[in-house]
């Protein structure tokens, strides 16, 4: 019987099947950069989630979306926060949208580098579909990096768009004065 799996590994020199290394923020892995972060570095928070900016990619008006808890997926939150991810994300698509650069917005979950919950929000640059789809994340790493003042300007203008947004509270949030 054929084996098209092994063909494929054959072809493209798979490594072998290994254990999985712990991740940061598991047992027995580093300890976890998202439970260090502040609500100063974000770009909108509320009690449960940071808007950060991906301040690390030459692709300006990237926003990583990640729960205040440490948890690692979006089943492991509570259904309030479960709720509230949707219209989050709406929003952080919106500002993406705004900043006038972009065709669409890709969101990315991987979850292989740290346990604790986040999601990539990346603009597909306008006008630049040799960088659609699963191609963006390749390309983003070979890209040239903007200079710091670019994009410490596009972060001010994805805040202001974000303050600007309908996003929503906790129901303990709504009960604050
Ligand atoms: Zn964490």
């Amino acid at each position: 019987m054929s084996d098209p799996l092994g063909d494929f590994a054959a072809a493209i020199a798979l490594d072998p099947v290994a254990d999985e290394a712990p991740r940061e923020g598991e047992p027995g892995g580093p300890s976890c950069h998202y439970c260090q972060v502040s609500d100063t570095e974000a770009l909108w928070a509320n009690p449960h989630w940071r808007a950060l900016p991906r301040h690390w990619s030459p692709l300006p008006g990237g926003v990583l979306l990640v729960s205040t808890a440490h948890v690692d997926t979006l089943a492991q939150l509570p259904p309030e926060r479960q709720a509230e991810f949707g219209p989050i994300a709406a929003a952080i698509e919106t500002a993406i949208m705004a900043l006038g650069a972009a065709a669409r917005v890709h969101l990315y979950r991987w979850g292989d580098g740290r346990a604790h919950f986040h999601v990539h929000f990346i603009g597909r640059p306008a006008g630049r579909p040799q960088f659609a789809g699963r191609n963006l994340p390749f390309f983003e790493d070979r890209l040239p990096h903007p200079d710091d003042d670019e994009l410490a300007g596009t972060a001010t203008a994805l805040a202001h768009h974000l303050a600007a947004a309908t996003c929503p509270t906790s129901p303990a949030d709504e009960k604050a004065p």
